[in-house]
């Protein structure tokens, strides 16, 4: 089955269960102080759990664009490493607010899954909320209930506060959540060891599909839990995920969502992209290739929907993904000049009738992903010269943090791309010393000029005559300065 009817199946299902079925919300934020872009299905529609306003419907479903790297959940160092955690992805999800609760959503979810796409049953396990008595909350006695009567209960498993209870905040909505998990092994492979052992255990092919959320909790502020008066379902489904099941394949990249942009990579680099590596060097270059299939996405989306990459908040994490992903192919893949734009020509034939934006806008994202590339390009190399000659210098210690830094500001290397260089060499720079350099440079700049960068986020406005006491990390490369008032 093709992803677009998979993701086509969904939206129906859902549909002919009442649902109103709405677009994504853009991929970056404007207007949350909280969040930079959006990730989780949930975020547009967080005002209504906390009761703001009224949905459209009291049933919507809809597949959201999510983009994972910054905050409370951050993939990025996970991403092309492994096989199912992405930058940017669809969650296909289904709500309620204040309309149906956990029998329908667990139903319904079975139904979807066994019914429509005929997944094996015999290859799903579902989790259900253990219960926190120190933390006040109680076993979901009521999912595990409804389970019980639609899968064997040795497939359902008890899981912990971390991932099977969802809160918005320290106060507010909250509740447990139903998880289900694929285990698409091989039945060798399964005869060795049992499913159950590995759900939650990072197996690239025992892997949670999709987690459905039960707000049923308010938190107070003393702690305490009360009964929200409106009760509401919240669910997020991975549609790459979920791809790689109905294709019968073993990783997301293996899907007609990736197979596209892997070809058109390896057609421009003339690497080649196994599917099982067998050596070291195939490795990296599968990494390699499934970095750039994956970031191109999330940059393109995120300039489609209006970020450009700058130096700056939102802007500087959509340009050190895409400086990311051309290390990745200068290094790994040896292209030398630009090649990452063109990958949009195939994502936008791919994704363009789901997400009409990325083909509208397809122009704009190749020329701005273009100028990326070969700007960055004209100084990657020397920057890896300095960072090797480096290397050799300290001798396996840790790298000198004005050094990291002259890498930064010279060469335009963002920070975590210093240190994963560095990772690969089982290395480290020394992070303090660069924040220090970094904000002695400002500050020498600050006395230059009046004219002042909006890079650094001030707190209490400090004008520079306060005395300065330290950092702390905001997200990604923003700082905030605390100033002694
Ligand atoms: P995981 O444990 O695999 O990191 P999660 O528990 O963080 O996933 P949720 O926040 O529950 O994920 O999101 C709902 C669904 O979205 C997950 O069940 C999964 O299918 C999908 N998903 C989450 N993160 C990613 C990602 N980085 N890339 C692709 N799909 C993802
Ligand atoms: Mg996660
Ligand atoms: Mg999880
Ligand atoms: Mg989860």
């Amino acid at each position: 089955m093709k992803s677009q009817d998979i993701r086509q199946q969904f939206l129906d299902f859902f549909k002919s269960k009442g649902h109103l079925i709405v677009p994504s919300a853009p991929i970056v934020l404007k207007d949350d102080p909280t969040l930079m872009f959006n990730n989780s299905g949930m975020a547009q529609f967080k005002e209504f759990f906390l009761g703001n306003g009224t949905p459209k419907s009291p049933r919507i479903a809809d597949t959201q664009k999510c983009l994972r790297v910054s905050g409370k959940h951050n993939d990025l160092e996970e991403v092309g490493i492994d096989t199912y955690h992405h930058t940017m992805f669809e969650m296909l999800g289904n709500w309620s607010f204040g309309d149906y609760f956990k029998k329908e959503a667990i139903h319904w979810a079975w139904e979807l899954l066994t019914e429509v796409y005929k997944i094996d049953k015999d290859i799903l396990y579902v989790t259900v909320f253990e219960g926190n008595e120190a933390e006040n909350v109680p076993f979901d006695q009521e999912a595990f209930d409804i389970w019980k009567t639609l899968i064997a209960e040795d497939r359902i498993l008890l899981g912990n506060k971390k991932d099977n209870f969802w809160e918005m905040g320290d106060q507010g909505p909250c509740g447990p959540c139903s998880e289900i998990h694929v285990d698409i092994r091989s039945a060798e492979e399964k005869a060795k060891q049992s499913g159950r052992e590995l759900v939650n255990a990072d197996h690239p092919q025992v892997v949670e599909i999709w987690n459905n959320v039960f707000m049923e909790f308010n938190r107070k502020a003393d702690g305490s839990l009360e009964k929200l008066p409106a009760q509401h379902v919240d669910t997020g489904m991975g549609f790459e995920r979920l791809c790689m099941v109905l294709q019968g394949v073993q990783s997301n990249y293996d899907t007609d969502v990736f197979s596209p942009l892997i070809q058109h990579i390896e057609k421009i680099t003339g690497a080649k992209y196994t599917i099982k590596a067998s050596n070291d060097a195939e490795e990296k270059t599968n990494i390699a290739i499934r970095v750039i299939a994956d970031h191109v996405r999330a940059v393109a989306f995120a300039i489609a929907d209006g970020q450009l990459p700058s130096n700056t908040g939102a802007g500087y994490v959509i340009r050190r993904i895409l400086r990311r992903a051309i290390r990745y192919g200068f290094t790994f893949l040896n292209v030398k000049e630009a090649f990452i734009y063109q990958l949009v020509d195939t994502l936008a034939a791919q994704m363009g009738d789901s997400f009409p934006e990325i083909r509208s806008q397809k122009n704009l994202v190749m020329n701005v992903i273009k100028e990326e590339e070969t700007s960055f390009l004209r100084t990657l190399d020397q920057g890896l010269q300095l960072l090797e000659n480096v290397v050799t210098e300290t001798n396996g210690e840790e790298v000198p943090g004005a050094k990291a830094f002259e890498l930064y500001d010279t060469f335009g290397f963002p920070k975590d791309l210093t240190a994963l260089i560095l990772k690969e060499k089982g290395m480290s720079y020394n992070e303090a010393d660069f924040d220090k350099a970094m904000f002695e440079q400002k500050t020498r700049s600050r006395a230059a000029s009046e004219v002042s960068t909006d890079d650094w986020v001030t707190v209490s406005e400090g004008d520079g005559s306060e005395p300065f006491v330290g950092y702390d990390t905001l997200v990604n490369e923003v700082k905030i300065l605390r100033y002694r008032k």
